[in-house]
């Protein structure tokens, strides 16, 4: 068979690397190559930003008339719902996540242009109450060129929500999609050039952390937007100090789910199943510690327990899967040791799913969801990112319990809270040191709201009419049109 050819995407055209060098994207369902992906290295990461820089220069898109913009990137969403199937199609080799997920992943992604489309009529400036004589006015301006660094577990999705952002407000973009998931970026840019976006605004440059590293460090990039872990997140903000880059980043998260007794209880367990396991835990707002009431915590996790277990662990391609394998070797490796960990620190394992032969998969990276009980809170298993489906469960005796446990992490990303009682809820919803709440509707999101990691969890607004802030700079003008004469000297 042979291996689909992925190149980057440089002045709307698809290029290989200056080196020739190449990388192969690996199907995590079958653990075989299935692309040839360019391997990008300094060199061209600097062709991408002059590119970026050469739009952004000649105002094809950044003095583009705002009407105009909004139809091209409604023109990008519309080719993109015709071309679901196709992509959902790639991302699922790539990523190997259930073919349905990948599809609303797709349309998602849709949903996000449309969205931002709306945006480049909507970035107001303002003016000031000013000396007589004087006029004084504020406007916001892109950075120019925003480079946008993507993970692997929406790649798709992330990588049209990175671009859509800067793109609404006249940025030109340099895009490096994460080594394990490339090829769906590489289709995303060319259907933005098909769509009337002027080439050069939207690049694309893969390869590894090096790659990232190279556009994080660039001296010519002024804005980073960055999803990813809280280590990389790091490393990025070290790379800015020289130029002084401004940095947007969503980081990691230990999210809590909080159980309380007078929650609706079948829809508490359902959400918890979903909060916990859906994308395989792969998710930075994942459910990852469930804390629940102790009064009802034996009920609660026996219940739990017996509607995991209908979740099915198999061929992505088939309709009927849950989860698909997670996304490379070593992730499997790393999921496989907090096991490990769990179970050394003295964790109970309730629940290890044992793996079923998939024919034709083999060699693929499955694993079964797993339940960790009498987990303490200063366990790595309850305080460290796992990014795959181990759940590690802790029971509370009352709300400041709850409260202590769930904001106890370095983290501040998510929370969920199950309950009936409004009080409580509001209560709650004001202790939690987390930048996204969600009462009785885990991973319930809607473009037009803002979000915004707290702690190490992220910095810098995204999504709603907060990320024309997050994706231009100031300027003001002061003018005097009659006011003080200069005398001086
Ligand atoms: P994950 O933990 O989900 O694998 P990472 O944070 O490691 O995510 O990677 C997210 C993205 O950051 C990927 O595109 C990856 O290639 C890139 N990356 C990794 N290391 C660096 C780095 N030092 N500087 C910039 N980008 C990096």
């Amino acid at each position: 068979m042979s291996l689909k050819q992925v190149l980057h995407v440089i002045d709307g055209q698809e290029t290989p690397s200056l080196s020739g060098r190449t990388f192969e994207s690996i199907n995590p369902a079958t653990g075989q190559a299935w692309a040839t992906v360019a391997y990008g290295e300094t060199d061209d990461v600097n062709r991408a930003v002059e590119s970026a820089w050469r739009s952004f220069d000649s105002g094809v898109w950044s003095r583009m008339p705002a009407t105009e913009q909004a139809k091209r990137m409604r023109a990008v969403s519309r080719l993109i719902i015709e071309r679901a199937d196709y992509l959902a199609e790639l991302e699922t080799k790539d990523t190997g996540k259930p073919l349905t997920a990948a599809k609303s992943d797709v349309l998602l992604a849709a949903g996000i242009l449309e969205y931002f489309s709306q945006i480049p009529d909507h970035v107001f400036g303002k003016t000031y109450p000013s000396d007589p004589g004087y006029f004084t006015y504020s406007k916001r301006e892109p950075y120019g060129v925003v480079g946008g660094i993507v993970p692997w577990n929406f790649p798709f999705l992330l990588v049209v929500w990175k671009a859509a952002g800067p793109l609404s407000v006249g940025n030109s973009v340099v895009l490096k999609m994460a080594e394990q998931s490339p090829v769906t970026t590489t289709e995303f840019a060319k259907i933005c050039v098909e769509a009337g976006i002027p080439p050069g605004v939207i690049n694309v440059v893969h390869g590894d952390g090096a790659t990232g590293a190279a556009l994080a460090a660039h001296p010519r990039v002024p804005k980073i937007t960055f999803t990813g872990s809280t280590e990389v997140g790091r490393s990025i903000i070290r790379a800015s100090a020289d130029t002084i880059k401004s940095v947007h980043l969503e980081l990691g998260g230990k999210s809590p789910n909080i159980i309380f007794a007078d929650a609706d209880l079948d829809q508490a367990l359902a959400g918890s199943v979903f909060t916990s396991f859906y994308n395989s835990g792969q998710i930075c707002t994942t459910g990852s510690r469930l804390l629940v009431a102790e009064s009802m915590a034996d009920e609660f996790i026996e219940k739990f327990q017996q509607r995991a277990k209908n979740i099915v662990v198999g061929d992505p391609m088939q309709s009927n899967t849950h989860l698909g394998p997670l996304i490379s070797q070593v992730q499997l490796q790393r999921v496989q040791n907090y096991v490990k960990i769990g179970k050394e620190a003295g964790a109970h394992v309730l629940w290890e799913g044992t793996p079923k032969p998939i024919p034709g998969h083999e060699q693929g990276y499955f694993f079964q969801p797993t339940v960790f009980t009498q987990v303490q809170p200063e366990m790595r298993i309850a305080q460290e990112e796992i990014f795959g489906p181990v759940l590690s469960v802790m029971t509370f005796k009352n709300d400041e319990d709850a409260i202590r446990i769930a904001n106890n992490t370095i983290y501040g990303l998510a929370a969920t809270i199950w309950t009936n009682n409004l009080e409580r809820a509001f209560t709650l919803a004001d202790r939690l040191d987390a930048g996204i709440i969600w009462t009785n509707c885990p991973h319930y999101l809607k473009w037009n709201v803002p979000l915004e990691g707290h702690r190490t969890s992220g910095l810098g607004e995204d999504l709603g009419l907060e990320s024309i802030n997050t994706f231009t700079k100031l300027k003001v003008n002061y003018i005097n049109f009659g006011g003080q004469k200069m005398n001086w000297g």
